[in-house]
């Protein structure tokens, strides 16, 4: 946990051909007013570049050329499903072929294992690319039929039509990940994007803007924005966007939503979570021990889906508590750089902050803690933490706290499991390890989540849907629904007349 060194500057020479300006109609520039963005490493809490910061006339060019990008008649709105296919393909690999530099780049600026990001992050990026690139040819309309009028006097059809321009507004817990999750499926549509990533974590973003570019992306289709949270609410707010796609916390999915009923703009909202993770007594303990801990912990925690709560049935609740305290305690944290560690640091020393007093506040109301400790070390780490004995109604028990937090509470019947599961305001996603299958789909059904884990945790994939319940959003990314989240469906009537069949019409 030491401050440069020679590995660190071999790393950071993947910063030396990524631009840090911003990224529209093609072209890279600075912002207006030459305003800059700070990136800092959480590692060493040193900063580790400075990147432009996009202000409200930088937020009006970017939209104006993703409107002029995706107009009627342009390279874009003339390009074939087939061509559209390629590009996504052609993204895709460049990613894959990238691999290194982009895991790299997220391991710096988050923090996390540079192994997980290579592992993980990068080909779920591609994949995202790869998996959307078959849906331009597939997206067909409907030769309807009339329901009230006589079928041989009306031709209908429906048409899907890209949404327009979209604004995406993603978080800094999976910096590429969530940007090809936008992205993606919206160009598959044949949308235009600015995408504007998390002002904790740029970076990725400017690199995968590189790639689209290199991949031939007409000008203007992709644009990326880098700022706060000021630059954000612009872009959320501009009339020129058609739909704001935004993954982030619900308060601020909230204030989107208010902005966008001004003027009835489409949005889809991937919000925060307080996952609700079910062990039967009669599961594979070890298999659901290792599937807790994973929930939980992995990625710093830092995850929407986070297994945060845990049930246990009684019988088996000491034994399953110890050995998740087991685990937690032989995690290695560390520097993501280096290839032993398995938990990075949290974004900041903010939300460490953050975390830690939900940790104090449940130590003061009589909880017993394990974990949660702060090394001796310059960057914002802070080990796993596990809690019992919590009072139901506490903040650590119902607010999500993006850390790597786990609280544990007994249960006695199937009933007791499913009330206290849902008694959330959120429903992103949910876990239930039992060896009965039967009663894990039963239980499953009555889950209100979006997704639920059977033995199984963190099981994301392209082609699935993925969204929340209630506080944790609106919509679905992914699969066809998150296609369809970027089209408008038109149709088309046309009448061709009320023909009596008499003699055929003779030539003029
Ligand atoms: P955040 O909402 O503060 O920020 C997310 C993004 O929104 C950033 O790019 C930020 O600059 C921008 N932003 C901030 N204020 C804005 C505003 N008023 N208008 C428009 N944009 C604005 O969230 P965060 O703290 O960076 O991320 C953590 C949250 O994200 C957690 O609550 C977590 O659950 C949620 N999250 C959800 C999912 C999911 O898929 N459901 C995935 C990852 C993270």
């Amino acid at each position: 946990m030491s401050a440069t060194t020679h590995t660190d500057r071999l790393s950071l020479s993947c910063l030396d051909d990524l631009p840090r300006g911003l990224f529209i109609a093609g072209k890279w520039s600075a912002a207006d007013d030459h305003r800059q963005l700070v990136s800092l490493r959480p590692s060493t809490a040193e900063t580790l570049t400075t990147v432009a910061h996009a202000g409200v006339t930088d937020v009006a060019r970017s939209v104006a050329a993703a409107g002029a990008a995706g107009r009627p008649g342009s390279r874009w709105h003339r390009m074939s499903p087939a061509a559209r296919s390629r590009m996504l393909h052609r993204i895709g690999d460049l990613i894959l072929e990238n691999a290194d530099r982009l895991a790299l780049l997220d391991c710096l600026d988050n923090g996390k294992p540079l192994r997980v990001a290579r592992a993980g992050d990068v080909p779920a990026a591609a994949a995202v690319f790869h998996y959307m690139a078959g849906w331009p040819g597939r997206l067909n309309g409907e030769n309807a039929s009339i329901y009230t009028g006589s079928p041989e006097r009306h031709l209908a059809l429906t048409v899907p039509e890209p949404v327009g321009v979209v604004a995406a507004i993603i978080p800094w817990n999976f910096p590429l990940y969530m940007a090809a999750a936008k992205v993606a499926p919206a160009l598959a549509a044949g949308c235009t994007v600015v995408l504007k990533p998390a002002e904790q974590t740029p970076l990725s973003a400017l690199a995968l803007a590189q790639l689209a570019q290199e991949a031939g992306l007409p000008p203007g289709v992709l644009n990326v924005l880098t700022g706060d949270a000021a630059t954000g609410a612009a872009l959320a707010a501009h009339p020129g966007v058609d739909k704001v796609t935004f993954t982030g916390s619900t308060e601020v999915g909230r204030s989107i939503v208010r902005g966008a009923a001004v003027d009835f703009r489409r949005v889809t909202l991937e919000l925060g979570g307080k996952s609700p993770n079910i062990v039967f007594g009669d599961a594979d303990l070890r298999q659901a021990i290792d599937g807790a801990a994973h929930a939980i912990f992995y990625n710093q925690g830092e995850t929407c889906v986070a297994g945060s709560r845990l049930y246990v049935q009684r019988q088996v609740f000491d034994e399953v508590v110890a050995g998740i305290r087991e685990r937690a305690a032989a995690i290695r944290i560390g520097d993501g750089l280096d290839r032993d560690t398995e938990m990075g640091p949290l974004i900041s020393a903010e939300h460490r902050t953050r975390v830690l007093s939900y940790l104090d506040s449940a130590r003061a109301d009589g909880a017993r803690v394990t974990g949660g400790q702060v090394p001796d070390s310059p960057g914002f780490f802070c080990t796993p933490a596990v809690v019992t004995d919590a009072d139901p109604q506490a903040p650590v028990v119902r607010e999500e706290v993006f850390g790597p937090v786990l609280v544990a509470q007994p249960f006695d019947t199937v009933q007791e499991a499913v009330a206290l599961a849902n008694d959330s305001p959120y429903g992103l996603a949910a876990g239930v390890f039992t060896r009965d299958l039967g009663l894990a789909h039963q239980v499953g059904r009555r889950l209100r989540a979006g997704t639920v884990w059977i033995n199984s945790w963190h099981v994301l994939d392209p082609a699935l849907p993925f969204g929340g319940m209630r506080g944790s959003g609106w919509g679905r990314e992914m699969g066809k629904a998150g296609v369809d989240a970027f089209l408008e469906t038109k149709t088309l009537i046309n009448d061709l007349g009320n023909r009596s069949w008499g003699p055929t019409p003779a030539s003029k």
